[in-house]
Parts: structure tokens; sequence; C-alpha cells
């Protein structure tokens, strides 16, 4: 079976011991295969029966076989070509891996399909994290599913209830801690040390990562085993560029796919500490002290993976950007107008990111570029109606509304 290895100094752990930090020194923790035994898993898939979603590839996914799966199809999300798009910007093959097709709406549901699957078979009846955003709302979806307690706290201020109506709504147990999310993050934590029947699905949970690599299986799926050039994706607490990573290097391993693409992390203006350190060379990030941006998906000031990330970027001889408010405000509506796909701010950073970058020479204009959307515009209804026009009231007329339209009135027959 697979094992837990420490990032840093490489200690191990069993698959079914629960332990969310490196005992000895307290870094974080990654699911790792032996590559003879992913060769010889691989040999299980049945790829020509199963359709595409995360549990296509569920002989490299970290649970046990006689496991009962929580899910509620996740994965399995358009790839869509975007040539009205691309001649936009300047490329001519792009392509949009729209995550927000998921059952709640972002890419987090492929990690808490695995991650909610792995608590109950831990025998957890009860699963916790500190979040506002998606992965609250994600969470409670699994847990809902599987029957388990959810909790979820958040921290004290205004709250957006766009995503938390998503957890509120499955039921999950919503406490607002009167302090910073830094301070609810330390609670979460503190609350699953002290209770071994609370399970931490916060973002440092390695199960999460391995559900989020089937994104980087699912590319090169959908692409016939070629893998493109270049994957653009938004990056926050900066798990998925690594689990995407994770995911391609394993398909390479295996012999899958022949080449790895540049991995390129798109970060707000005000919230870029990964994308800073990778523009100045450095092995270390500044975190941020109060990250600011309207990507509030993204709006992360220091990263747990950022580790991870750093190395995939540099791995892959890719890159990192930053992005301001109003590029990704202007990516969002185009990608709105020019291919129907809505995507919440944060996901639009990757657009905003590839035009940047195609502008400064970095992106080549034969590159094969997939750019990822990470959750659904709903999420967001406020921001998109702010830079939309609003609805225009006419008299209940058809010549009003054919004015209002600026059509030529009709000239009725006889
Ligand atoms: C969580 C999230 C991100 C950031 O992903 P990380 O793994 O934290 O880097 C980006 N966009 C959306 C919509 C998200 O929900
Ligand atoms: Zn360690």
């Amino acid at each position: 079976m697979a094992h837990q290895d420490c990032i840093n100094c490489k200690t191990t752990y069993g698959i079914d011991e629960v332990v969310y930090f490196c005992k000895k020194c307290g870094d974080i923790l990654e699911i790792k295969f032996d590559p003879n035994e992913l060769a010889e898993n691989a040999k299980a898939i049945e790829w020509k029966t199963i359709p595409l979603s995360v549990w296509r590839y569920r002989p490299f996914m970290p649970i046990h076989e006689s496991t009962r799966l929580v899910t509620l199809g996740e994965g399995g999300t358009g790839l869509h070509r975007s040539e009205r798009l691309g001649a936009e910007l300047g490329i001519q093959n792009l392509y949009i891996k729209n995550e927000g097709e998921n059952p709640t709406g972002s890419f987090k549901d492929r990690g808490m399909t695995v991650g909610v699957t792995k608590a109950v078979e831990l025998g957890a009846r009860h699963v916790i994290c500190a979040s506002t955003g998606n992965t609250s709302a994600s969470l409670a979806a699994y847990a809902a599913r599987a029957g388990i307690r959810c909790t979820v706290l958040i921290p004290s201020g205004k709250i957006a209830y766009g995503k938390l109506s998503q957890a509120m709504i499955h039921g999950a147990k919503v406490l607002q801690v009167r302090g910073n999310f830094d301070e609810a993050l330390e609670f979460v934590f503190k609350l699953s040390e002290k209770h071994r029947d609370i399970y931490l699905l916060n973002s440092i949970n390695p199960f999460r990562v391995e559900g989020q690599k089937s994104l980087g299986y699912e590319i090169c799926d959908q692409l016939n085993y070629e893998a493109p050039d270049r994957i653009i994706i938004p990056v926050g607490n900066a798990g998925n560029i690594s689990a995407v990573w994770k995911g391609l290097t394993e398909f390479y391993q295996l012999g899958l796919i022949k080449k790895l693409p540049k991995m390129t992390g798109i970060q707000a203006q005000g919230s870029a500490p990964i994308a800073q350190a990778i523009q100045t060379d450095s092995d270390q990030i500044i975190p941020v002290q109060n990250p600011e941006t309207i990507a509030t998906a993204i709006r992360i000031g220091a990263p747990v993976s950022w580790k991870k990330a750093i190395n995939a970027i540099r791995e892959s001889h890719g890159t990192a950007e930053i992005v301001t408010d109003d590029e990704i405000l202007d990516a969002q509506k185009t990608l709105a107008r020019i291919e129907g796909i809505f995507v919440e701010p944060a996901s639009a950073s990757s657009i905003a990111g590839l035009k940047k970058l195609i502008k400064k020479g970095v992106v080549a204009n034969d590159e094969k570029v997939v750019c990822i959307t990470t959750g659904h515009g709903l999420k967001d209804p406020d921001t998109a109606i702010k830079q939309s026009d609003e609805p225009i009231e006419v008299d209940a007329d058809i010549g009003a509304i054919e004015a209002a339209l600026g059509l030529k009135k009709a000239i009725l027959a006889r």
C-alpha cells in the first residue's frame, strides 16, 4: 500500500494512521506510492468501461478495495476547446478545463470525495474544517452524503453567504469564532488533536491532494495522452497546483504521457507570495500579512503547500504571474461573453495570467495551453452583477420593447 511521507524529513507514516503533521519536524505530509505498485495498479484500471471521473482512477487512490465510496459523481468536467478566446488572446490551441462543473461547483469535490471516503474508512463520524469558501461547501455536501457530522469554523467579520449557504443547507454546524482566520484554523487543529474521532479536512490533508491529482490525469485522458505544453492554474494555498503536478508525474512515470507540461501558477496582486518567490528566484516565501483581492478563493497570505508548488513550477520549467483585480474581472467577463463559461473571479485569474504571459512573450502562440477554471460563477453573483448592465425596465408594449432593443417597428401584414 501507499504511505504518508513528510515532505521535509521524509519520515514515513502508515496510510491508516491519523496524522496531520510530521511528528518529528512539523512539516506537511504527502502520499507516496511505490512506482512498481503504481504500475501494477494501473493494470487494474478499466480504461474502456469506466467514464471520466475521479474514481476511474481508483487503483491510484490510497483507499482500500473493500471501502464504500462517498461520491456525488465528481470529476469528468469538460475540457473546452476555446477557439474564440484563443483568437482574442492570440493563441491557436487553448482549452478551458472547467472545474465549476463539479457537484458543488468547484474542484474541491475531487479532494473531498477521497478525503471523506478516507475519513469514514478510518472510522470518523465527524469532520471539520476552517473555511468560508468552497472547502466548507464541499465538505458539508460530502459529510451529508456519508451521513456524518460536519463542523465549519469561520472567523468574525462580515459573512459572504454565497458559498457558506451551501455549507448551511447541507446541515453543517457553522461556528463563527470571535477571532481571525488563523485563530479559527488553530482551533480546528486543536479539536482534531483533542478529539480523535473528529477528522480534519483542511488544506493540509494529503488525501484531498490525492483526489485532486485526478485533474492532471483527466487532462491527459481528454487530450488522448498527449500532455499540453502548459497548464495554467490559479494558486491560493497551492494544494491544487501541487496535486495536478503529482498526477502528471505519476502518468509520466507510468509511461502514459511522453512529456510534462510547464506548470504555471497565477496569483492575485496583494496576495502573491509564491509568484513573488518564483519571480525573485527565492527558495522562501514572504507571507503576506493582510492579503487583499476580489478573488477571495485565492486570498491567501501564507499558502500551506508553497514548497510543493515552487517545486512543481521549477521542476516543470514553468513560471508564475501576478494579476490585478481589474485584469481578473476583465477576464471573467470576456470568458463569459465569448465562450459561455461563467466562473468565479479566482478562476478567471488563469485567463488573466495567460493574457499577460502572451503579451510578455513568455507563452508562444503555438503552445497548447490548458487554463483551469476552478469554480462556478454563481458562487459569487454579486461581483458578476456589479460588472454587468442592469435590466432595463420598459412598458408592457411591443413598441417600447422594440425601441429598447433598437429594432425597427414591425410592419404588420394587412
Ligand atoms: C480553493 C480554490 C482555489 C485555490 O486552490 P489552492 O489549492 O488553495 O491553491 C482557487 N479557486 C477556487 C475557486 C477555489 O475554490
Ligand atoms: Zn518531518
